[in-house]
């Protein structure tokens, strides 16, 4: 079966205005998986949003037996309006466990801050019922076919795997502060999608081929109940080929304030071999090089936001394999007895690495372990362990929110 390119309007992303912040929400009423969709946490990427909504409205026109709930939801609604990334700061950053405190505490500073209140206040009765899966739907300034991003732990593979599309790591390690890796760290499931191009139609065709298939992974749908299914997996597949199945982000190039105006050299496109030392956009200070050679990922081709680009390189598959093994033996207990590498002195669950012992491959090592880079410290290398699969907990900072937060209307 061939999927039909379906004409205007449906194709066109939402129009800017006013959006629901639940877009809509299915269940038929047995027992499943929790699954969240969010589109526009950016609110210059309505394409998610056009995404969720097709697949809301063919999962109730057609009666389908879902197992548990899908749940839409728009991101960042007043950026939306504006058609702008974000109104006042990226909704996008800042999830760290103080700041939620601080916006569930009640002291809101900004546009953003509203819209993460409003966000857990839909996301918090979810959270107390148990693990939720979060796929959080985006897409990119310059011109990209579609990947998927999520921290590397096991959980999060299935969902990931599943589609046909490569598989970015580590974006949570360089960004800090995102939606899904707060999310994750509390125990849950998070994949983000970046479906293509922000204008380019096809970006809404692919983030609904990529939400049916990961909705068969997650054991909401059985793949009977998608006849089209085969067809989705071709379509994002068609786009995939010569891209590696695998890879991780090695580098961030920051954009600091007083570097403005930054300016990519143009025609850089996702997944693009550059060289050390390549010339890839221009700053205040003159040219910007690649520190290393790699793969360019997100070139920053819109004004805001500080993420310049990114460096990734390819990850085999025989490593995600071994790393898998690793952790299901729960081998990391020799993590401690790794040359150059002891107990945080403060913080469980950390490790500090002495880059001056323990540097051959000691990120990528700790990587198979399922620990993560934390930059908390800036002469050390400072590894924490990602959580395991385990019953999430609501933590503190959310157990703060009063029930009457929980209401929000739309
Ligand atoms: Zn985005």
């Amino acid at each position: 079966m061939t999927l039909s390119s379906s004409g205007p309007p449906s194709t066109r992303p939402h129009s800017p205005g006013a959006h629901p912040r639940v877009l809509g929400r299915y269940s038929s009423g047995r027992p499943g998986p929790t699954v969240v969709c969010i589109g526009a946490l950016h609110g210059n990427e309505p394409a998610g949003l056009s995404a969720i909504s097709r697949v809301l409205a063919r999962l109730q026109d057609g009666g389908v037996p879902l197992r548990g709930e899908l749940i839409g939801v728009a991101g960042n609604r007043r950026a939306l309006i504006e058609e702008r990334r974000f109104v006042d700061r990226d909704l996008n950053r800042r999830w760290s466990p103080d700041n939620i405190a601080r916006i569930a505490a009640g002291t809101i500073e900004t546009s953003e801050d509203q819209e993460t209140r409003e966000l857990l206040a839909v996301f918090l009765p979810l959270l107390r019922r148990g693990p939720v899966h979060f796929i959080d739907l985006h897409s990119t300034s310059g011109l990209s076919t579609p990947f998927s991003c999520m921290a590397d732990v096991l959980r999060n593979r299935p969902l990931a795997l599943a589609l046909p599309i490569p598989v970015v790591l580590g974006l949570e390690e360089v960004i800090e502060g995102s939606m899904l890796g707060y999310l994750c760290d509390l125990g849950h499931v998070g994949v983000a999608i970046e479906g293509g191009q922000h204008s380019d139609p096809r970006t809404v065709d692919f983030h609904e081929s990529a939400l049916l298939l990961m909705l068969v992974a997650a054991g909401s749908l059985e793949a009977r109940h998608v006849p089209d299914l085969a067809a989705h997996r071709a379509r994002l597949a068609a786009v995939n080929s010569g891209m590696p199945a695998v890879c991780e982000i090695r580098h961030r190039h920051v954009i600091k304030a007083e570097d403005e105006p930054f300016v990519m050299l143009p025609g850089f496109v996702n997944f693009q071999i550059v060289e050390r030392g390549q010339v890839v956009a221009d700053d205040r200070r003159g040219s910007v090089r690649v520190p290393e050679t790699g793969l360019m990922m997100l070139p920053r081709y819109q004004g805001q936001g500080d993420d310049g680009y990114f460096i990734a390189r390819p990850v085999s598959r025989t490593a995600l394999r071994v790393s898998a093994a690793l952790r299901t033996l729960r081998l990391d207990v020799l993590v401690p007895w790794l040359p150059g590498v002891s107990r945080h002195p403060e913080r469980a669950d950390h490790y500090v690495a002495d880059p001056a012992v323990a540097r051959v491959a000691v990120e990528q090592v700790f990587h198979l372990f399922g620990y993560r880079h934390v930059r908390a410290d800036a002469e050390r290398l400072v590894f924490s362990r990602r959580r395991p699969a385990a019953r999430p907990v609501l933590p503190a900072e959310l157990q703060r929110l009063r029930e009457g937060d929980e209401t929000v209307e739309g």
